[in-house]
């Protein structure tokens, strides 16, 4: 069993960013600039906007953060979407999810430029994707390709396994894992809260991706031996024994279902890091113009 080292690759992800970076200035390139805006005082939110600010410095991006309390309007969120769409010097921007009930998400990033849309959520770079045409591939499962390519897991005529249907996550990876590509090729079946016997359809699974949100949900007894099972759940849990007062859990009993695997991420230090690292390198291609 290998556990797939979510923290090793992300961090050899940002270092060839920070060298293309390099490159791009001493050509007397543009340097990338990301720029998040975030609503509210969501404590995830704010760690995870964080650690994307942070990476940007680390890659030798450029970055602005454009923060508002949660009684800001969804007029004023639009605003400030249209004024970054017309900003030359933004090459992407993203707007963390969720948002407070008033603003309606859709919309908001229906209003994204499409362009400058490096999380890949607007319906243009959806539809692209699936179409297999260049696109922003949302974070997440772009992540996700990464780790299976850079531990040459085999996915050709495999039956994968995708459990979670969200927008974000488990829909466009399901569409990614059917591409006739590498990663790629596999026959799909794609899961959620309505399926009937989904432990029988977990168990036929040779690539296993739990995106449900569900502590622990996974057990092994839902698992077939020798699966590659790969945990995009990130939830946070009260535990007294962290100095943060919490601890961050996925969606697989990894203790149980490791022994059983032959790749498998641990939760912290799997898909989480990579996520970031994906929209670091969405953001290069979008500085470069590589996708439109
Ligand atoms: P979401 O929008 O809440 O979607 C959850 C999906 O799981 C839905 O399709 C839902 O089915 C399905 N589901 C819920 N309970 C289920 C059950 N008991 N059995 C089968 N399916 C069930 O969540 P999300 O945004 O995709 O996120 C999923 C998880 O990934 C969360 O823990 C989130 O924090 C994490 N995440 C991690 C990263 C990262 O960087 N690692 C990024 C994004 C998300 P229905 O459609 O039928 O309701």
């Amino acid at each position: 069993m290998t556990i797939i080292d979510g923290k090793l690759i992300s961090a050899q992800v940002k270092q060839e960013l920070k060298l293309e970076v390099e490159k791009q200035k001493a050509n007397g390139g543009k340097i990338p600039h990301l720029a998040a805006i975030l609503v509210g005082d969501n404590g995830a939110s704010e760690t995870y906007v964080a650690s994307k600010i942070k990476s940007c410095e680390e890659i030798g991006f450029k970055s602005t953060l454009i923060r508002r309390d949660s009684s800001t309007t969804e007029e004023e969120i639009l605003e400030i979407i249209e004024q970054l769409n017309h900003d030359d010097d933004i090459d992407g921007f993203i707007v963390q999810l969720p948002l407070p009930q008033q603003i309606n998400v859709d919309k908001v990033i229906e209003a994204i430029d499409p362009r400058k849309d490096v999380d890949g959520f607007h319906p243009i770079n959806i539809g692209r994707m699936a179409k297999g045409l260049p696109a922003y591939i949302s974070a997440t499962p772009f992540g996700v390709l990464e780790l299976i390519k850079r531990y040459n897991i085999e996915t050709a005529g495999k039956h994968c396994v995708v459990v979670g249907r969200s927008q974000i996550v488990g829909l466009p990876m399901s569409i990614l894992m059917q591409r006739n590509t590498y990663p790629g090729n596999c026959t799909v079946s794609l899961v959620h809260s309505k399926t009937k016997n989904l432990a029988e359809i977990t168990r036929q699974a040779d690539i296993l991706i739990a995106a449900l949100g569900k502590p622990e949900f996974i057990t092994a007894e839902m698992v077939k031996d020798g699966a590659v099972v790969i945990d995009v759940g990130l939830t946070r849990v009260v535990d007294s024994s962290k100095k943060s007062g919490f601890a961050l859990k996925g969606d697989v009993k990894f203790d149980e279902v490791a022994p059983k695997c032959s790749f498998i991420t641990p939760v912290p230090g799997g898909v989480g890091l990579m996520t970031v690292a994906a929209l670091m390198y969405n953001t290069l291609l979008s500085a470069r113009r590589e996708i439109y």
